[in-house]
């Protein structure tokens, strides 16, 4: 299975790609940890991209497409991955599909997380207070949320075209949420069977 996690900043893809890796056995791979671990260790990478990150911009597409074709072609990767974070803007999506098409794993299924963004500065508030992540900070993450609305949200048209995308309501109970996306992900599986 492979899976695209769409939706704004603090729609929950993290935390259900980390149960849904464990129920599909693929890795989870969402390039904000991979930024965040080059941060930690303190890679020229994270140096250039703690700034960036931190007044919550975006990163070069050429950047990003560098970390993830590298990940993509980890062999964990190979039965299939979810992506968390990735493609966030147009020309991520059709570089996305580009290495994709070049490796012969075209995407499966794309499942876009909807939460109101005033339940999204609400998740990030709490987020900031127990991760410490300098982006959740509300003034960053309403910046966050303007680019999410501009850059971001055209992508899940794009897979709307290709008829990929599936739209889940994230609000709600965890145990909720995964369920609801697991029958999208059996939808999924069942119209391309
Ligand atoms: P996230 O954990 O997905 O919210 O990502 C945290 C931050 O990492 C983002 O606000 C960006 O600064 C950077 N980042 C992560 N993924 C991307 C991407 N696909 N393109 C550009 N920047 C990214």
């Amino acid at each position: 299975m492979r899976l695209v996690l769409f939706g704004a900043p603090g729609s929950g893809k993290g935390t259900q790609a980390a149960v849904l890796k464990k129920d599909l056995g693929i890795p989870h791979i969402s390039t904000g940890d991979l930024l965040r671990a080059e941060i930690k260790a303190e890679t020229e990478l994270g140096k250039k991209a703690k700034s960036i990150m931190d007044a919550g911009q975006l990163l070069s597409d050429d950047i990003m497409l560098g970390i993830i074709e590298h990940r993509l072609g980890e062999p964990d990767a190979k039965p299939g991955f979810i992506l968390d974070g990735y493609p966030r803007n147009l020309a991520q999506a059709d570089a996305l599909d580009d290495v994709l098409a070049r490796i012969g794993q075209p995407l499966d299924v794309v499942i876009k997380l909807e939460v109101p963004n005033e339940a999204i500065v609400d998740r990030c508030v709490v987020r900031f207070e127990k991760e410490h992540r300098p982006d959740d900070n509300p003034d960053t993450v309403k910046k966050r949320l303007a680019i999410y609305a501009d850059q971001t949200a055209p992508v899940a048209a794009f897979y709307e075209k290709r008829g990929k995308l599936k739209i889940v309501d994230g609000v709600g109970e965890l145990a909720d949420v995964t369920a609801r996306i697991k029958a999208a992900l059996d939808g999924a599986t069942a119209a391309s069977a």
